[in-house]
């Protein structure tokens, strides 16, 4: 079906490649490398090699930067189609593709000069952000007093982190990584709480355990440990204290490009479930030709292009943000819509399969356990709600 938001050659040549990548590197591996036990073994260095070949991995970086300049509108639609061959190798390059626009919007000349060449150099450059901890959690999603557990203390030239996160995507493979620590003690997150950048070699910073996940598998999640950890001032991402200006100022598609992973496997378990219904015969006929079936099919269809609207809507607004205004509510709706239309989509996919859904052969028990992912990452749904109410109903 043709997407009214494909509007020029460019967005179709790059969408191309992406579809030949996902069907030649991705597809092929994805539902072995999903297998196994260890996570660290799930994730493939050769799919994020291959993406740099391809172009994919370097795509939001400004042509000055070597990359095309891929706007939000055109990623959102890149990593839809990404998440089509496996929602991790989705995860892996939405933070990457993401944080990469960060790095160019954020950061000053000398930091971009000491950060941006040697990201865009290394084929296996990926990038993580790192904001959770345990004790710190959904409450820097809402309004209130709280504080970051890990700290930055002042030092000469610079400041002294200790604490952990978790959870942190890309966090065990990530080249560069943007991490939010309090430095103003008692000061509330928006007040006190400041985003640094750093190397994955830093002294003082360790991966913790690696995350083992239902779904997801083909992206990793770990710990991030600081002690001692020396980070000088000239790696301050945007004013110390300030830091969480950073995402409300560059972060505006982030919501949505979660949505658009999750969005993305919700098709592939549409199209699977269609071609079943096509060829599936009980009661005398196809499956399509039973009423239940078809319109169930039908509403399917519509959750999707709902949500896609909405993501189209969300992206092409954080990219005209010089002459709309940015609506807050975008930054928080879009992936609890899309979630939770994914995850109904995936069980009703497997319900259409009868009890061959349920046999890991059809691949949509992995389906499931991948759409699961997105009601819990990216802010909890809950949440979500919570933060856009803030906004809805700030008076
Ligand atoms: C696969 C995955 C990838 C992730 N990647 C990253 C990453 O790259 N970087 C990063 O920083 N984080 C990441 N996260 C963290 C994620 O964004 C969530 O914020 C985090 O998982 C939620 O915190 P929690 O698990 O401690 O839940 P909790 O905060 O303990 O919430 C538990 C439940 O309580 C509800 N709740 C919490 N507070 C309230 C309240 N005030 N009112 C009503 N209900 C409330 C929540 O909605 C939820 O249902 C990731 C998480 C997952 C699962």
């Amino acid at each position: 079906m043709s997407d009214p938001f494909i509007v020029d050659e460019f967005q179709e040549a790059i969408l191309d490649t992406v579809r030949r990548y996902v069907d030649e590197v991705v597809r092929p591996v994805a539902a072995d490398l999903d297998r196994n036990t260890d996570p660290e073994d799930s994730f493939s260095w050769d799919i994020v090699e291959k993406a740099d070949a391809a172009g994919i991995r370097t795509m939001t970086l400004s042509e000055e930067w070597g990359g095309i300049g891929a706007d939000s509108l055109t990623t959102g639609m890149v990593i839809e189609e990404l998440a089509r061959g496996d929602l991790g190798v989705s995860v892996v390059m939405a933070q990457t593709l993401k944080i990469a626009q960060i790095l160019q919007a954020a950061l000053t000349p000398d930091q971009q000069q000491r950060y941006i060449p040697g990201f865009r150099d290394d084929p296996r450059g990926t990038l993580a952000i790192g904001i959770t901890e345990p004790e710190t959690a959904s409450n820097y999603f809402i309004k209130g007093d709280w504080s970051f557990t890990s700290k930055a203390e002042k030092t000469d030239g610079g400041w002294i982190v200790n604490g952990m996160k978790h959870f942190i995507s890309n966090g065990n493979r990530a080249s560069i990584y943007l991490l939010f620590v309090q430095t103003e003690k008692g000061k509330p997150l928006h007040e006190g709480s400041t985003c640094f950048i750093l190397k994955r070699d830093h002294p003082g910073f360790t991966i913790g355990r690696v995350h083992d996940k239902m779904g997801e598998r083909l992206a990793n999640n770990a710990e991030l440990i600081f002690t001692d950890c020396f980070i000088p001032d000239e790696d301050v991402i945007g004013e110390a204290g300030n830091g969480f200006q950073v995402l409300v100022d560059f972060f505006p598609a982030s919501n949505a490009y979660a949505a658009a992973t999750v969005i993305g496997n919700a098709q592939t378990a549409y199209d699977l479930s269609v071609e079943w219904a096509k060829t599936r015969i009980q009661g005398g006929k196809p499956l399509i030709e039973h009423d239940g079936i078809r319109s169930q099919l039908a509403e399917m269809h519509m959750m999707i292009d709902v949500a896609r609207t909405y993501i189209r809507k969300a992206t092409w607004m954080a990219d005209n943000r010089g002459t709309v205004a940015w609506d807050p509510a975008m930054g928080a709706l879009p992936k609890v819509y899309a979630s939770q239309a994914a995850w109904k989509i995936a069980t009703w996919a497997s319900e259409i399969h009868g009890g061959s859904g349920y046999m890991k052969d059809i691949g949509l028990e992995k389906l499931m356990r991948d759409a699961a992912a997105f009601l819990h990452s990216d802010g909890v749904n809950r949440t979500l709600l919570l933060k856009a109410a803030d906004s809805l109903f700030e008076d």
